[in-house]
Parts: structure tokens; sequence; C-alpha cells
């Protein structure tokens, strides 16, 4: 059975107290509503890591993310933050290839391999965003372009490699835009990509692979979207800075 998993990703969102109050909200309704079977992350700015860990405690199923890491090891690279350094406090999982590091931030195929090599060398788990822009959608390559978005990165890994990567396939329209895909695309896009990574790594492995949907994900379109069979969970912008949204995505399983 694959993890069901919602993850928040903040963004460049909120200062310490904010983070604060919003982290201390989200573990108390998740104990209070006692929810259960479903991985929890938050993805605050590198600042609010270690904090958020502190209040994330014990909590069960809550974990920690960063939203990237350093393709480097350690040395000197000014601003760097590195997967040991992050791994070296607790934190679980990173965001790898989002969308607007690779529009803003020039991120390629490559260096997300790299990204992502170190992220496992430190035993981070990578949520591993893919997806198209509007006009490969409009032009129907979509399919084609988010496959060979995963063969560049990710193809080089062993199995064992791979069974530890999770995948966010975030149409970039659909980002922040209010519009999002409908649960007939997602499950289409979905099943198109476990189908490629049976392809490559075999049935077995793409099939305890989870692969959360993003963009414009919220309380009310959630439940049908995590219906769909190849749709295990979200990865939540904008509706996770606010804790009872947040929650109750969380709870639409
Ligand atoms: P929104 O949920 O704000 O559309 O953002 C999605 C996203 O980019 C999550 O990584």
């Amino acid at each position: 059975m694959r993890k069901k998993i919602v993850a928040g990703n903040w963004k460049m969102n909120l200062n310490f107290e904010e983070g604060q109050k919003l982290t201390s909200e989200i573990v108390n309704m998740l104990k209070d509503e006692n929810v259960k079977d479903v991985t929890v992350v938050l993805n605050p700015p590198f600042v609010h890591l270690y904090p958020v860990k502190k209040l994330i405690g014990d909590t069960p199923n809550l974990f920690l993310g960063s939203q990237n890491c350093s393709d480097k090891t350690s040395g000197a690279y000014t601003g760097e933050i590195s997967a040991a350094m992050l791994a070296s406090f607790g934190a679980n999982y990173v965001i790898l290839g989002h969308s607007e590091r690779r529009e803003y931030f020039k991120e390629s195929n490559e260096l997300l391999t790299a990204k992502t090599k170190q992220a496992l060398a430190h035993g981070l788990t990578p949520i591993f965003c893919c997806g198209e822009p509007l006009e490969i959608r409009e032009a129907g390559t979509q399919e084609e372009y988010v496959k060979h978005q995963l063969t560049e990165s990710l193809f080089g890994f062993s199995p064992e490699e791979m069974s530890k990567i999770v995948i966010a396939y975030e149409p970039i329209w659909a980002i922040g835009t209010g519009r999002t895909a409908s649960s007939d695309q997602a499950q289409e896009m979905h099943a198109a990509l476990r189908a490629h990574l049976a392809g490559k790594f075999g049935k077995d492995l793409a099939d305890e692979i989870s692969i959360l949907y993003g963009g414009s994900c919220n309380p009310s379109n959630a439940k049908d979207l995590f219906s769909k069979a190849d749709v295990d969970g979200g990865l939540i912008g904008g509706a996770s800075l606010k804790s009872r949204d947040f929650v109750d995505i969380v709870k639409s399983f």
C-alpha cells in the first residue's frame, strides 16, 4: 500500500511569529481531530525549519520538509543549504524541482538529478515536482513533456533509490491560479506517469510510489482529486497557509 501524503508548501510566506502560530494550530488540530493514516509534511522556508521541528515534536504522522537543498555536499557555496544540514536536525523531506525554481532559478533536469542524489544520500525523501506549462497542455503534448522531465532527472537512479522518491505532478497553469486540473485530468496524468515508471523500474515498484497532485488544491476539490486511483495526496500551496483549510484537505481522503 503506497503512502497517502499531504504536504504544505509555504513558499516565501509568513514571518517567524506567523509560522509558529500556523504550526501550533495544525499540530493541535491533527491531535484533537485524531487524524490518522495520512503522512502530513510541513515545508516552511529555511529560517522556520528548526523552530517548526520543535513544535512538531512527537506529533504522529507529522513531518518536516524543506523547499530546496543544494546539489553540493559542503564548502564555499555562499547562501546554500546542504541536505546534510537539513538531515542533522531531523528534516525528513525536501521539495525538489518545483516549477518556480525551474523557471525563476533556472534549475535544469540535470541539476535536479544532483540535488536528488544529495537528498537520498542524507536520508531525505525527495518530493520531486514535474508539470507542464499552459502552452504544452493546449498543444496536447503534456504527457510526453512531463515523462521527459522524469526520464532526464530520475531514470539514472537504481530501483532502490527510486523507491524512496515521491512524485508531485503540478501543472503550471493550475498553480496559484484557482484553476485546478479536473480530477480526471489529474488521474490521466498520474496513471501515465505510473506506467512510465513501471516501464523503467517495474510495475511492483511503480505501484509503491506516491504521486501527489498540486495546483489550486483546496478543501472543496481535495476529496474529488484524492478519490482517484492514482492520486495519492497533494502538494498544497496557498491553502497550506490556513490551518483549517490545510487540515481539512488532510482529512479529505
Ligand atoms: P497553490 O496550491 O497555491 O496553487 O500552489 C501549488 C504549489 O505550487 C505547491 O507546491
